[in-house]
C-alpha cells in the first residue's frame, strides 16, 4: 500500500494544526472563569457601540455571579463600533494596566503601552511579545455578555 503513508502524514498535519487552534490559544495570562453580562441600558447608557473609544475597567465584582478574569476586566468600544473585552493584566509581568486617553492601555510596571483603537490590543512599544488576552463578546441590543 503505497500510498498509506502519505494519509497518515496528512492526518497528522491536520491533527498538528486542529490541536493548535481550539479554544485553548496561548497567553501568557493564566485561564481564569470570566462571566459577565452588562445590561448596557440601565447600568451605563453612554456605553454605546457609536461612542467609539469609551471603555470602562472593572476591577471589582459588581455581582456575586461575575467572574472579572485574572486582574480585571477592560471592555472597550473599537473605532469598528463593537465592544471589545480583555484581561487588565498586561502579558509581560501581570500587573494590571490602566487606560490613559482613550486610545492606549498602559502597564505602570514595565511601561508597555498596548494600542486599544481597532480593538487588538497590541503592543506599540514592543516590550511585551503579546496582546492583551482577549475575551468574546456577544451583544444583543441590551445585555453585553464576555465569556472566555
Ligand atoms: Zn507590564
Amino acid at each position: 500500500m503505497p500510498r498509506m503513508p502519505a494519509c497518515i502524514l496528512c492526518l497528522t498535519v491536520v491533527l498538528a494544526f486542529s490541536a493548535c487552534t481550539g479554544n485553548s490559544f496561548h497567553s501568557s495570562v493564566p485561564t481564569v472563569p470570566v462571566y459577565m453580562d452588562i445590561n448596557i441600558l440601565t447600568e451605563d447608557p453612554h456605553f454605546v457601540t457609536s461612542n467609539t473609544g469609551a471603555y470602562k475597567e472593572y476591577t471589582q465584582k459588581r455581582y456575586e455571579t461575575d467572574f472579572i478574569g485574572y486582574r480585571g476586566l477592560l471592555v472597550y468600544v473599537g473605532m469598528d463600533a463593537r465592544y471589545h473585552a480583555f484581561d487588565l493584566a498586561c502579558p509581560h509581568c501581570l500587573n494590571r494596566v490602566g487606560m490613559q486617553d482613550m486610545m492606549y492601555a498602559v502597564c505602570p510596571s514595565c511601561g508597555e503601552q498596548y494600542e486599544m483603537t481597532y480593538g487588538y490590543a497590541t503592543p506599540a512599544r514592543g516590550i511585551s511579545r503579546e496582546a492583551l488576552r482577549r475575551y468574546s463578546t456577544s451583544f444583543d441590543g441590551t445585555i453585553l455578555r464576555i465569556r472566555n
